[in-house]
């Protein structure tokens, strides 16, 4: 059942491996990839006491050195002071250029450990093991890392391709279903964007993807981790073609502002991609009927709209 694909951007090319109960031979894996002599778990509060244990117990059972640090969970974390906290419990414990870091969840995990690798000792390797649905087909894949100053969200940045990618589709079982839900709206997002066939097929399949079956979900996940890896092997640093991957985001950002930020990521870019829609509509750039069959999809995965 386990999928595997290749992200290839030459010598920083990477793996990208998906199925059911991966987290328990992130260890072995590791080892055989021989990335580093010794690993930083990074995780949120939150997703370290699910899943924290099992991933340091498989780098231990593969004969390697981890330690976990943590930070408080949510959007919030995602700043410097976040970065340099981090960045001092690494040199406390000794951590030099041959170790790496492992981030475990979320979106946030993955910005903040990618752009601490990216500096830390002026660039560390380290893998994304993404823990949401969003992070799962979106941020973990690109190398796109980084943090929020108070002017603005992801303005200190660093393009850093990760060294693998590893996606427990398990793990969404115990996440939050308004978050699952808001991880669709990107799903929705490449088949409405990429792939028609891809946008029938999450239509046909609805109740089975809902239900977080491995024969839906796995597939699921693949194809956009493919589609988002075609896009960033032909522009990887969002010259052009990178930013088909934002639709729906413009207005999604100033709808997700204009809202607190209390309105989360998934549910301001569905508003966003059918506002976008019928502007194009109305401007002659997409045939009539589009904005509508996007709305009914978004509507049936039970997301807004407006
Ligand atoms: P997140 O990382 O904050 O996770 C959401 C919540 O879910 C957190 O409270 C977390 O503790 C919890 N959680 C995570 N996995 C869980 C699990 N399996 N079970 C139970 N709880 C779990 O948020 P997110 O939505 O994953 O990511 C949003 C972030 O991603 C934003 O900062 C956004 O800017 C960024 N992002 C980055 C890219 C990129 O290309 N780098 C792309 C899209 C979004």
């Amino acid at each position: 059942m386990e999928q595997t694909l290749q992200v290839g951007l030459g010598e920083r090319s990477y793996p990208i491996s998906i199925g059911s109960g991966v987290l328990d031979s992130i260890g072995n894996r590791l080892r055989a990839a021989n990335i580093a002599k010794r690993y930083a778990l990074i995780s949120d509060d939150q997703v370290a006491g699910l899943y924290g244990a099992r991933v340091l117990q498989s780098l231990s059972d593969a004969g390697l050195s981890c330690e976990l640090l943590t930070f408080p969970h949510g959007e919030i974390s995602k700043h410097l002071q976040t970065i340099g906290d981090l960045a001092s419990g690494l040199a406390e414990r000794g951590f030099d250029r041959k170790d790496g870091l492992i981030a475990l969840g979320g979106g946030v995990t993955g910005d903040i450990t990618g752009f601490l690798a990216a500096i830390y000792m002026r660039g560390i390797p380290f893998v994304q093991v993404p823990t949401t649905l969003l992070a799962q087909v979106d941020s973990s894949v690109g190398g796109k890392t980084g943090v929020d100053i108070p002017q603005g969200k992801n303005l200190i940045g660093a393009f850093y391709q990760p060294k693998a990618v590893f996606i427990d589709t398990e793990v969404l079982g115990t996440l939050a279903s308004t978050e699952f839900i808001g991880g669709m709206a990107e799903v929705i997002k490449y088949g409405a964007s990429i792939d028609a066939d891809f946008f029938a097929w999450l239509g046909e399949n609805r109740q089975a993807i809902l239900a977080l079956e491995p024969s839906c979900i796995i597939p699921m996940i693949r194809r956009c981790c493919e589609m988002k890896a075609t896009v960033v092997e032909q522009d990887e640093r969002e010259g052009g073609l990178r930013r088909i991957l934002n639709f729906g985001h413009t207005i999604g950002h100033a709808v997700e502002a204009a809202s607190g930020y209390q309105l989360i990521h998934g549910f301001a870019v569905a508003i966003g991609m059918v506002a976008v829609t019928e502007l194009a509509v109305k401007s002659g750039l997409a045939a009539s009927g589009v904005a509508g069959s996007i709305r009914e999809l978004l509507e049936a995965y039970e997301l807004p709209t407006a």
